[in-house]
């Protein structure tokens, strides 16, 4: 197996210290969780440049060599569903409906047996056009990103004047019947933190759900602050002002979302305290980047070339072995709030979010 260490060696085990792997075919770690939801970034690429997210110039782009190929990909997500107990993959970026040949990959995906859950987060650019079709290939379930409803507010946020576009989008995904569509909406201090609650009115009445997310250390120009941040009470705080906010009794099981029912339910509000209210000890994540590198954690400073071992001529034995060995060594947490903490080098477009 080919790891690449990227960093601090801070969360590595003293060699001879690490407890043994029991011998068990599913992705678990020496802290009780199996992995069972696989994210697969398609592409570093966007079209728009959020700021919290990237750069205005963009980045440098992977080569295309560099990439998994179509193949490569559907042949690592089959070795996840059949041999590492694999049951959901989500396909993100970069963005992913950039990616050629995307349909055809969610077709081959969604021919494995047995069938995984597909579904794809996506900045909803070119969804009106595409929607019916990502449903006939697959998808099951959508995410589509919006930070604000007003037009001048997204055209400075993602750097591009294309809110109709997402708007028209996501009521495409809900016509195909991709429901619910989950809304992402990051808030931002002192740009569009005063929207928690129109856009929570503007998602209960189209039928989409809304989660928050908090703004996490991952922007390329590591520019995040913790400071700066809205947090999960603050966002709960604005809403409040508006809507009465019980528990959601529903399991939360391995979902990222603290959810919430809103006047009574049955609609929900989401949020995604990562950093405030880290859900860690619950992941059931594990990821791979559109080069072909497998992660355990957004977090993680270590990486695991499938690629290599993929076009060195390894066999599913092998790659599913290595795959096992990376997720075996996961952190407990990703200690954003540890002295340390050291951000990833890749920003979140890179890594897939
Ligand atoms: N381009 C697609 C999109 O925007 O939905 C998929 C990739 S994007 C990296 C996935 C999600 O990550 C989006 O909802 C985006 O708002 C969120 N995101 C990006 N940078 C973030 C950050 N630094 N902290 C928290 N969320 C972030
Ligand atoms: Fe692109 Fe998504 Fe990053 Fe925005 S958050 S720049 S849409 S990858």
């Amino acid at each position: 197996m080919t790891t690449t260490e990227l960093g601090l060696p801070g969360l590595r085990t003293a060699p001879g210290a690490a407890p043994a792997r029991p011998d068990d075919p599913r992705l678990i770690d020496r802290f009780g969780r199996v992995a069972t939801d696989l994210r697969v970034s398609l592409t570093d690429r966007c079209n728009l440049r959020c700021t919290y997210c990237m750069p205005a110039e963009g980045l440098d782009w992977a080569p295309t060599e560099e990439l998994l190929t179509d193949d490569e990909i559907v042949r690592l997500v089959g070795i996840g569903v059949h041999r590492l107990g694999i049951n959901e993959v989500r396909f993100t970026g970069g963005e992913p409906t950039l990616r050629r040949g995307l349909e055809s990959i969610l077709t081959r995906v969604s021919a494995l047996t047995p069938r995984p859950e597909i579904s794809l987060t996506t900045n909803g650019i070119g969804l009106a056009r595409r929607a019916e079709a990502l449903a006939a290939a697959g998808v099951d379930r959508l995410n589509v990103s919006l930070d604000t409803l007003r037009p001048e507010r997204f055209k400075a946020i993602t750097r591009r004047d294309r809110i109709t576009d997402v708007l028209d989008g996501m009521a495409a995904a809900r016509a195909a019947g991709l429901n619910p569509v989950k809304v992402n909406t990051v808030l931002l201090r002192g740009v569009n933190d005063d929207e928690a609650v129109p856009l929570l009115r503007y998602c209960l009445d189209a039928g989409y759900e809304l989660r928050f997310i908090e703004q996490m250390p991952l922007d390329a120009q590591h520019s995040w602050q913790r400071s700066e941040m809205i947090t999960a009470a603050e966002i709960l705080s604005h809403l409040r002002e508006a809507f009465t906010l019980t528990p959601d009794p529903t399991e939360r099981g391995g979902a990222p979302a603290e959810r919430w029912l809103v006047d009574g339910g049955p609609a929900v509000v989401g949020v995604i305290a990562s950093v405030t209210r880290p859900f860690c000890g619950d992941c059931d994540r594990t990821r791979l980047t559109g080069d072909g590198q497998l992660r355990s954690c957004l977090f993680a400073r270590t990486e695991t070339d499938l690629r290599a071992l993929l076009r060195g001529g390894a066999g599913d034995d092998e790659i599913a072995a290595a795959w096992r060995t990376a997720m075996w060594a996961k952190a407990a947490g990703h200690g954003i709030d540890d002295a340390g903490f050291l951000q990833p080098d890749r920003p979140m477009s890179a890594i897939g979010g």
